[in-house]
C-alpha cells in the first residue's frame, strides 16, 4: 500500500521535466497468456525459441565453464556483459556490487521490469569446473543453479530483438552476484539500494531447473557462534569453564527447541569446531548455525528462543565452574535474508500462472530462498521462475540439467517479460 501511494505522489510530479516520468503500473489482464499467444510476432518468437534452444544449451555450458565462485564472479560476469552487449542491449554495465545491468528501452515510461538470473556458485576456487555432454544431460557445477537462468535471459533478450518487439514497459536484465550462501544476497541489496532505489515496478528471478513459480520467499538468518575462554591443561587446570562444554550445552538446548511446521520453521547447527587437543581445556568453540521460517514473525521467534539457549548455554558453564576461567560468547551474523511473500492471487503470480497455462504447462507455486527475498519483503511484486528442464544434484559438483523439453522453460520465461511489461 504504501508503494501504490508513493507511485500517484511521482504521477502528480510528471511536469518536472527533470525527473524520470512515471506511470501507475496497471496489473496485466488475467488472461494475458493466451492474448499473447494469439499476437503473430509472438508466436514467431516462440517457434523460433523452441528451434534455437540447442544453441542456447550451448551458450548455458559456455557461460558455466567460467568458474564464478563466492564473491569471484567477476570474470562470468564480463562474459555475460560482453553477450548482452552483442545482443544489442543499452548501458551494459557492471555495478559496484559486480551486477552486470543491460537496458532495453520501452515505447513507455512504466512499468519497469527487472528480470535476472544470478552470477554465482556455491563452489569455491579449488572445485574443478568441467562441463560434459551425454545426449540431453548437461554435468558440472552450476550447471542448473543458475547458468540455466543465465541463459534462459540471454534467450528472452535475443527472441524480442530477433522479432523486434516492442515493450510499453523497460527492462532491465541483471546478473546477480552473491545469490548464494554467504554472498547473502548482496547483489541485489546493492540492485535496490543502489541507482535503481525506487524504480523498479517488478521483479522476476530465473532460478535453476523446472517449471515452478516461487511466490514465498523463506527468510534466513545465520550466526557463526564463538565461545571463549582461558584454556587450559585437563588435568593441571581442571575446574576452569570449558569452551566446548558450553557450545554442547548450547547445541543441546537447540536441539530441543520447538518450532511450528505452519509456517514451516528450522533450525540447524551446520558446522563445529574448536578445541586443541584431547588433554586441553580448549580457549574456544564455535558452530554454525542456520535458522529458517518463511514467515517473518516465527523467524524472530525463533531467533529470540535462540539468543536466550545461548545466554543460557553461557550462564550454565560459568556457574557450574564458579566462574573460574570465565567464558565469552560472541554471535556474528553471517546471513541475513529477509523473509517475505506474495499472495497468490497477486497480478504477478497471476500473470506467470496465465502464462505457464498458455502454453499448456503444469503450475507449481512453491517457496524458496532466492535473490526475490529481498523485493518481497520491500514490497515490490517478485517472484523467481524455474527456467525449464530438469536439475539432479544441485549445489553438487555432480548436477546436472536435464535438456528434454527445456525450450518450454524459455518459452514462459519470454511470455512472462512480455506480461509484465506492459
Ligand atoms: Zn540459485
Amino acid at each position: 500500500m504504501v508503494r501504490l501511494a508513493m507511485l500517484v505522489v511521482v504521477v502528480f510530479t510528471l511536469f518536472d521535466a527533470s525527473a524520470r516520468t512515471r506511470v501507475p503500473v496497471q496489473s496485466p489482464p488475467a488472461d494475458v497468456g493466451s492474448q499473447l499467444l494469439r499476437e503473430p510476432p509472438v508466436k514467431t518468437a516462440l517457434d523460433r525459441l523452441k528451434s534455437t534452444e540447442p544453441q542456447l544449451l550451448d551458450e548455458q555450458i559456455r557461460l558455466c565453464e567460467i568458474p564464478a565462485p563466492p564473491f569471484k564472479e567477476g570474470r562470468r560476469a564480463e562474459a555475460l556483459r560482453q553477450s548482452f552487449q552483442s545482443l544489442g542491449l543499452k548501458n551494459v554495465r557492471i555495478d559496484r556490487a559486480g551486477n552486470v545491468l543491460a537496458e532495453r528501452a520501452g515505447t513507455a515510461a512504466g512499468p519497469h521490469l527487472v528480470f535476472s538470473a544470478h552470477l554465482d556458485t556455491v563452489f569455491g576456487e579449488d572445485v574443478a569446473i568441467r562441463m560434459t555432454r551425454a545426449g540431453s544431460i548437461l554435468k558440472g557445477p552450476g550447471i542448473s543453479d543458475d547458468c540455466r537462468g543465465l541463459a534462459v535471459l540471454l534467450g528472452v533478450v535475443r527472441a524480442l530483438e530477433e522479432a523486434q518487439i516492442q515493450t510499453p514497459g523497460p527492462i532491465t536484465f541483471v546478473g546477480t552476484v552473491g545469490e548464494e550462501g554467504l554472498g547473502d544476497l548482496r547483489g541485489v541489496k546493492e540492485l535496490f539500494n543502489g541507482e535503481l532505489k525506487g524504480r523498479i515496478d517488478r521483479f522476476v528471478s530465473v532460478d535453476g531447473a523446472g517449471l515452478g513459480i516461487t511466490h514465498i520467499g523463506v527468510g534466513s538468518l545465520r550466526y557463526r557462534v564463538t565461545f571463549k575462554g582461558a584454556g587450559g591443561h585437563s588435568y593441571g587446570d581442571f575446574g576452569l569453564a570449558n569452551p566446548v562444554h558450553a557450545l554442547g550445552r548450547a547445541m543441546a538446548r537447540i536441539a530441543d527447541l520447538e518450532v511450528p511446521t505452519l509456517p514451516k520453521t528450522t533450525f540447524n547447527v551446520g558446522r563445529v569446531g574448536g578445541g586443541t587437543s584431547v588433554n586441553a581445556i580448549s580457549s574456544e568453540a564455535w558452530m554454525e548455525v542456520d535458522l529458517r521460517s518463511s514467515d517473518r514473525a516465527a523467524l524472530a521467534t525463533l531467533d529470540a528462543s535462540v539468543q536466550k539457549a545461548l545466554d543460557a548455554a553461557l550462564k550454565e558453564e560459568n556457574d557450574r565452574w564458579e566462574n573460574r576461567g570465565r567464558l565469552t560468547v560472541s554471535k556474528t551474523t553471517v546471513g541475513n535474508r529477509p523473509a517475505g511473500r506474495v499472495s497468490a492471487d497477486a497480478p504477478i503470480v497471476q500473470a506467470a500462472v496465465s502464462v505457464t497455462r498458455a502454453l499448456g504447462l503444469p503450475v507449481s507455486l512453491d517457496e524458496g530462498s532466492t535473490d526475490s527475498n529481498l523485493a518481497m519483503s520491500l514490497g515490490i511484486p517478485a517472484i523467481t521462475i524455474d527456467g525449464g528442464g530438469k536439475a539432479t544434484g544441485t549445489h553438487s559438483t555432480d548436477e546436472t540439467f536435464d535438456s528434454t523439453n527445456s525450450w518450454q522453460g524459455t518459452q514462459r520465461a519470454f511470455l512472462l517479460a512480455l506480461a509484465l511489461a506492459r
